[in-house]
C-alpha cells in the first residue's frame, strides 16, 4: 500500500523567528494527529533545516529540503549537497520544481543527476513534473509529463525508483489560485501511474506516491485527495499558515 503524503514547500519565505514559530505550531498540532500510512513533510529554506531537524526529532513530521547540488562536496559556491542534507537527517528533497526549471534553467539531464545523488544518500526525491498553460491548451500535457519522467527518472533501476515520490504540478496552477479540477488531476495521475506500470511493473506503479500540487488549500484538498490516484499534495502558499496547512493534513 502506498504512503499518503502532505508536503509543505515554504519556498523563500519566513525569517528565522517566524519559521521557528510556524514549525513549532505545526509540530505541536501534529502530536494529536494519528497519521496512519501517511506522512507530513516540511520543506523549509535550507538555512532553517538544522533548527527544523531539532524539532523533527521529537515530532511527527519528516524533513525535506527544497534543492540540492549533485555532488558530495567541492568548489560549488553557495550550493548544498545531499551528503550535507543527510548529515542533518533530511529525508526528502524537492527536485524539478517549475520555479527551478524556469529561473535556474535546470534541464532533464541535470535533474537526473540530482535524483541519483539524493538516492546515493538515502534521501527520497519529491520529483515535480507538469505542463505550462500553452502546453495544456495545445493538448501536449501528457507528452510533456511523459518526457519529464522518461528523461529524469526512468533511467533508475526498479529498487531505486521505489524511493521516488512524484508531484504532478501543472505550472498554470502554481501560486495562481486556479487549481486543476479533481478530474484533471485524476486523469494525469492515472496517466503517470500507467507510465510507471509500462516502464517498471504494476506493483511498482501501485506503490508509487503521486502528489498533486498547485493552489491546493484547506477548501479544495479533500476533494482533490479523494481521487483514486491522488495520494496527497505538495503545498506552497497554503503551507505558510499552520491552521490552513493542518486543515490540508486532515484531508489525507
Ligand atoms: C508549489 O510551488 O509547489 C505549489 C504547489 O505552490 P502553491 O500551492 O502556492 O500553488
Amino acid at each position: 500500500m502506498r504512503t499518503r503524503i502532505v508536503a509543505g514547500n515554504w519556498k523563500m519565505n519566513k525569517t528565522f523567528d517566524d519559521a521557528e514559530v510556524l514549525i513549532t505550531d505545526i509540530a505541536d498540532a501534529l502530536d494529536d494527529v494519528a497519521l496512519e500510512n501517511a506522512e507530513v513533510v516540511l520543506c523549509p529554506p535550507a538555512l532553517y533545516l538544522e533548527m527544523a531537524a531539532d524539532v523533527a526529532e521529537e515530532s511527527n513530521f519528516s524533513l525535506g529540503a527544497q534543492n540540492c547540488y549533485p555532488a558530495d562536496s567541492g568548489a560549488y559556491t553557495g550550493e548544498i549537497s545531499p551528503l550535507m542534507l543527510h548529515s542533518l537527517k533530511v529525508n526528502y528533497c524537492i527536485i524539478g520544481h517549475s520555479e527551478r526549471r524556469k529561473y535556474f534553467n535546470e534541464s532533464h539531464e541535470f535533474l537526473a543527476k540530482k535524483v541519483d545523488a539524493l538516492l546515493n544518500h538515502e534521501i527520497r526525491p519529491i520529483f515535480c513534473c507538469g505542463e505550462v498553460l500553452p502546453e495544456r491548451e495545445g493538448n501536449r500535457h501528457f507528452a510533456v509529463v511523459k518526457k519529464q519522467l522518461e528523461e529524469s527518472l526512468f533511467h533508475l533501476a526498479v529498487e531505486a525508483f521505489t524511493q521516488v515520490v512524484i508531484a504532478y504540478e501543472p505550472v498554470w496552477a502554481i501560486g495562481t489560485g486556479v487549481n486543476a479540477t479533481p478530474a484533471q488531476a485524476q486523469e494525469m495521475h492515472a496517466y503517470i501511474r500507467q507510465l510507471i506500470a509500462t516502464k517498471y511493473d504494476h506493483e511498482t506503479a501501485g506503490n508509487t506516491t503521486i502528489l498533486y500540487g498547485g493552489s491546493c488549500n484547506g477548501k479544495n484538498a479533500a476533494e482533490l485527495f479523494s481521487q483514486p490516484d491522488v495520494d496527497g499534495g505538495l503545498i506552497g502558499g497554503a503551507s505558510l499558515k499552520a491552521e490552513e496547512f493542518l486543515q490540508i493534513v486532515s484531508a489525507l
